[in-house]
């Protein structure tokens, strides 16, 4: 299950496809409940709003957030049977097969590894820059307090 060689990549040079990201909720949901439950509501998710031949409300049955997987089908044109049709080659009109669900399903998750991955990668570079700055501000690497440490700098030149 993972999504076909090359998709990923074209979704990628889409400038509206790749501006999606995980928010903070949503990328902590997906953590929280790990890989098999969130590749288990991919399943779910699509094959209850884009699964079927006519989906209810087509085009606009997605949400941006409240959940990873919505996400996910925006970034990776799932969203719709529009976008399905025009980025994954099934045409409308006709349910999805278990195999194009598999397929789909798998390109969601590949998509969410990916961005999961950026995700971590960004809130430890954060925490990087935040130990340098204590380091900066911490005389001798005694005080880790770097605010207190100002303060005490401050009261002494008084
Ligand atoms: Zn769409």
């Amino acid at each position: 299950m993972t999504g076909r060689p090359g998709v990923l990549d074209r979704l990628a040079r889409s400038r509206f496809r790749s501006s999606f990201h995980l928010d903070a909720a949503d990328a902590a949901y997906a953590r929280e409940h790990g890989r098999d439950t969130i590749a288990r509501h991919a399943r779910d998710l699509l094959a209850g709003r884009v699964g079927p031949a006519e989906p209810r409300n087509d085009g606009r049955q997605t949400p941006y957030h409240g959940h990873p997987v919505f996400t996910a089908q925006h970034a990776t044109a799932t969203c719709c049977r529009g976008c399905i049709a025009k980025w994954h080659g099934i045409p409308r009109g006709c349910a999805l097969s278990p195999a194009e669900l598999d397929r789909l399903t798998g390109l969601v998750m590949a998509w969410l590894d990916q961005d999961l991955a950026r995700d971590l990668a960004a809130r430890r570079e954060r925490v990087a820059r935040r130990d340098a700055r204590a380091a900066q501000d911490a005389p001798q690497g005694v005080r880790m307090d770097g605010q207190t440490a100002r303060q005490d700098e401050q009261a002494a030149r008084r």
